[in-house]
């Protein structure tokens, strides 16, 4: 059924975020094909509202040609929809499943365009902060007509000259090592999450293959590894983008100049000039703004308190099973709620084995892990309206958890030594191209090779069965 608000008509939908269903549709005047984000204003969530709030303020002081363009925000009885440019060609998270990789030259004209676009939010003061391949729309399906557009503005931030931020939000895999450190950050964050992004395009692989914050952090200091067709060009981008001293890593505007970009700056020339200053825009705005009423109802006034309760949380996902850290971003509250969940599973399924067990001493750490991670749980349930350290706490728990997830995966394989070892066995040749196998046999070698007495052959195998697995995911398995 067509959906019709002011001149738009909201035809079918294109898929759902966080805070809103996104259409597509068309201007019934100019024809125009447009996307329509319908944002539920029954009850509103004052996080998501303050989300919203940014996009649009963003959105409407963006006049760079590669951020997605705001037509109108129009403001109904249940409802405030934004009517954005449509873009045909999906994101660039699909585009890589879909093709494996971005190839070189196409790279370099969607890298460029999205330093401009980072330029241009820059010279406004205006931070990213969830910069991903999913956030990156693509304006059509035809290489070679196709542009990119940054959207989902919901994390933005804005900075003067000389301020920082010091919030830890964003999605863990694209987040700057500074933010991990609780350093105050600025603008280079996202220089470094624009090189992940470069080089999981480039790749079809992420650069980071890890399950806990501590390996990511890690792994961010470690020489970064590149697979061979990889030209001396892009290495050295990612390089350059992904240094893990921000103050040693180039700006938006020095990466202008970088080698890998030199067939496209002689081309074209976009220079920050072109791009003028304009005016901060205030939700306040939108009272005045061209918005339209469906059928009789009276538009309904957003509550001042509702808007501007600052919740600036950190925004951080864990995955089932054992705290993988994955490419979404997820609300705090859920996480935890999840997390919790995760070790009501482990008591249930240890306490049942431990029964009959004889291993007290396991049977005490275990014991003793879950009360600490059910207290860490209350804790968190008792301060969740305060102010919280939750880097602190996040951390605590996903120890809590992968240790007890250690510690129940050493009882099992204590009861039945024998089954174990002949899983791994028989896993490990059956998984060869298949991504879930080849998972499932890395989660069983990691926990083999913690045992003392683990075979040598094992560690080799998991090496490379790691091999495979990153050569699955640059193919396009997930
Ligand atoms: P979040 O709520 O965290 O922002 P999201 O990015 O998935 O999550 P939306 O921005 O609401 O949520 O987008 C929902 C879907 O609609 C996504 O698949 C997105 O690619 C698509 N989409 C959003 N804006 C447009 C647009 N202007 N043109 C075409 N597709 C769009």
């Amino acid at each position: 059924m067509v959906k019709k608000v002011g001149t738009y008509e909201l035809e079918s939908k294109i898929g759902e975020g966080n805070y809103g269903i996104v259409y597509l549709g068309k201007n019934s005047i100019t024809k125009e094909v447009i996307a329509g984000k319908a944002i539920p204003m029954k009850n509103p969530n004052p996080k998501l509202l303050k989300q919203m709030e940014t996009e649009i303020k963003v959105l409407k002081a963006s006049e760079c040609p590669y951020i997605i363009k705001l037509h109108d925000v129009l403001k109904t009885q249940n409802n405030i929809y934004l009517i954005m440019e449509y873009c045909g060609g999906g994101d660039l998270e699909n585009y890589v499943k879909s093709h494996g990789k971005v190839q070189e030259f196409l790279a370099q004209r969607w890298l460029s365009q999205l330093v401009e676009s980072f330029i241009s939010l820059q010279e406004k003061g205006i931070m990213h902060r969830d910069i991903k391949l999913a956030n990156i729309l693509l304006t059509s399906k035809d290489d070679n007509k196709c542009d990119i557009r940054v959207a989902d503005f919901g994390f933005a931030r804005f900075l003067n000259e000389n301020s920082f931020a010091a919030t830890q939000l964003g999605t863990p895999l694209f987040m700057a090592p500074e933010i991990f450190n609780n350093e105050h950050y600025s603008f280079k964050a996202d220089v470094w999450s624009l090189g992940v992004l470069a080089y999981e395009i480039l790749t079809g692989g992420p650069v980071f293959v890890c399950r806990t914050l501590a390996q990511l952090k890690k792994l961010q200091q470690e020489e970064i590894q590149f697979p061979d067709y990889l030209s001396r060009d892009a290495r050295s981008l990612i390089r350059d983008m992904m240094m893990y001293d921000h103050e040693r890593r180039p700006s938006f505007q020095q990466l202008r100049g970088h080698m890998f970009f030199k067939p496209i700056y002689n081309i074209t020339e976009i220079t920050s000039k072109s791009i003028a200053a304009s005016p901060e825009v205030h939700m306040d705005d939108l009272e005045d703004s061209d918005y339209e009423l469906i059928g009789q109802e009276s538009p309904e006034e957003i509550k001042e308190e509702d808007k501007f309760e600052d919740f600036d949380e950190p925004i951080v996902k864990i995955e089932p099973q054992y705290g993988v850290l994955a490419s979404k971003t997820m609300d705090l509250d859920y996480k935890v709620e999840h997390i919790c969940e995760i070790i009501i599973q482990f008591k249930n399924q240890t306490n049942q084995i431990i029964s009959n067990a004889v291993c007290k001493y396991t049977n005490e750490k275990v014991q003793g892990l879950f009360r600490e991670a059910e207290k860490i749980a209350d804790d968190y349930s008792l301060t969740r309206s305060k102010d919280i350290m939750f880097w602190e706490l996040y951390e605590k728990i996903q120890r809590m958890v992968i240790e007890s997830a250690g510690a129940y995966e050493k009882i099992v394989s204590q009861l039945d030594y024998e089954r174990f070892f002949l899983e791994v066995k028989e896993d490990v040749p059956r998984s060869n191209k298949n991504m879930d196998g080849v998972k499932r046999a890395l989660n069983l070698l990691e926990v083999a090779i913690e045992r003392h007495d683990c075979p040598e052959v094992l560690k080799q195998q998991q090496h490379d069965m790691l091999v495979l697995y990153k050569d699955l995911l640059r193919r396009g398995y997930y």
